[in-house]
């Protein structure tokens, strides 16, 4: 097997998104669904603390004799609904506030998904792509070591994010298995096929972000094949949702990565940009194309922007910018609560993380229940499974954000929200 590259990530020059505080961002987020709910104060203090907060410093051996320490952290939001559930992300600017906020914003999604989970979310430190394989090997192993004090079938579920893949799943999901004498698949999503995985887990986010993103289409009265596309990051998301909405007809007008983006108005070949991109190790300097800046790239005119790399991507600076008339947010808090103000007022719609890029969790929770049953599904089966419970949990926001004339965000919170808040008031506050 062989795991997709994971490429370094440097920090990138014009990049807006060192702005907000994710863990603001995502509190801010979460008041505002709060004060629509009412939410007494007691439980609003409750869910605005994450549960568990884990560091961990750790020794790897680095191929040349030397030892370097690495920084990890695993943050539980909460254990309300289930088990926790969510990814491991290995990137450089990894730190508490971005996991706190990203394990937050995985119960919000797992509650309004109404899978029976909540959130949790955990990274290093590091740049995956400038580490040997025997490195990225040994890192992970021991950071799974670490975590073994939370991780678990029934306690607390990882699966891949920014920098991590179906290999790094194998290598915690072996760690974790020689440590309990026995195979224990169920421990993480996200694994390769032949060891577990579920048919489909690979492409599921970005699936989920091209069935919503036509199911909008429908509502908006927005032809879907034709459409422009502009997506941000290519990556296990956004190259997915730009290879599936190429093949429905859309036409890909820009693509980005890290280092920089392309543009063409006459349409790009994602499966052309990817081999591309696989030779140089960059997309910048394809020969169809401008070369633009990430920045750059969010202002194309298009009818639908799929912001699919980090957060704090849409802000206030560039929002009066954007050109698109609906913002699929692949990514995790891609657009700040004050751009979301902005977008708003000039009648572009955003269609949240929590419900755009639920296709991953998703399936991950196929794969958990496969897993512990050890009964396996056809990838049909599980692409069919995936569209009803999207389309279901779209239809439910936007009709909740119809009613109480709320933005999808916010609709798609206060479902959440309330999911949480009620089965903590029906367990009780221990003791
Ligand atoms: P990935 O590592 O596979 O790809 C990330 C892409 O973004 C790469 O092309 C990288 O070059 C680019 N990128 C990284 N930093 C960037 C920056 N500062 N500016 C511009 N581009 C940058 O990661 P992924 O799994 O595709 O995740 C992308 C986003 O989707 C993240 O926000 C993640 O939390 C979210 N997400 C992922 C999944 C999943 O199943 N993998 C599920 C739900 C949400």
């Amino acid at each position: 097997m062989t795991p997709p590259a994971l490429v370094p990530t440097p920090p990138v020059p014009g990049s807006p998104s060192l702005q907000d505080d994710p863990w603001e961002m995502a509190l801010r987020q979460f008041h505002i669904a709060g004060d629509h709910l009412a939410l007494k104060r007691g439980i609003r203090e409750y869910l605005g603390h994450p549960q568990r907060e884990l560091t961990v410093h750790f020794p790897v051996v680095m191929d040349d004799g030397t030892v370097r320490v690495f920084t990890g952290y695993r943050i539980l939001h909460s254990t309300v609904l289930g088990p926790t559930k969510g990814g491991i992300r290995f990137a450089p600017q990894v730190r508490p506030s971005e996991v706190r906020a990203l394990a937050m914003w995985m119960t919000w999604k797992c509650a309004l998904n109404h899978l029976p989970y909540g959130g949790a979310k955990g990274g290093v430190a590091c740049d995956p792509g400038r580490l040997s394989r025997a490195e990225l090997e040994r890192l992970t192993r021991r950071f799974a070591t670490e975590l073994s004090i939370l991780i678990g079938p029934q306690s607390d579920i990882p699966a891949p994010d920014v920098g991590t893949n179906d290999q790094i799943m194998a290598w915690m999901m072996d760690t974790y298995s020689m440590q309990r004498g026995h195979s224990v698949p169920s421990v993480v999503t996200g694994k390769p096929v032949g060891i577990g995985g579920s048919a489909g887990r690979q492409e599921a986010t970005g699936r989920g972000v091209m069935i919503v993103a036509r199911r909008v289409a429908r509502d908006r009265g927005i032809p879907f094949a034709g459409s422009r596309v502009v997506v941000q990051g290519f990556g296990n998301v956004g190259a997915t949702a730009a290879r599936l909405m190429h093949a429905e007809g859309c036409v890909i007008v820009g693509l980005s990565d890290v280092y920089g983006g392309i543009a063409n108005p006459r349409g790009l070949d994602p499966a052309v940009v990817a081999r591309y991109a696989k030779e140089t190790g960059r997309m910048a300097g394809f020969p169809e194309a401008t070369t633009v800046s990430n920045a750059e790239l969010l202002e194309l005119p298009c009818e639908f922007l799929i912001p699919a790399a980090i957060e704090g991507q849409i802000t206030r600076e560039n929002a009066p910018r954007i050109h698109a008339r609906v913002i699929v947010e692949g990514a995790n808090g891609p657009t700040t609560p004050e751009a979301d103000v902005i977008l708003g007022e000039r009648g572009i719609l955003v269609v949240p993380d929590v419900l755009a890029n639920a296709g991953g969790v998703i399936v991950s929770y196929f794969e958990w229940v496969q897993d512990l049953q050890s009964y396996f599904w056809s990838e049909q089966e599980i692409n069919a499974h995936l569209e009803r419970l999207l389309v279901q949990s779209y239809e439910k926001v936007a009709a909740l954000s119809r009613d109480r004339k709320v933005s999808l965000r916010t609709g798609a919170l206060i479902f959440a929200v309330r999911r949480v808040a009620e089965a903590l008031l029906t367990r009780g506050i221990y003791p």
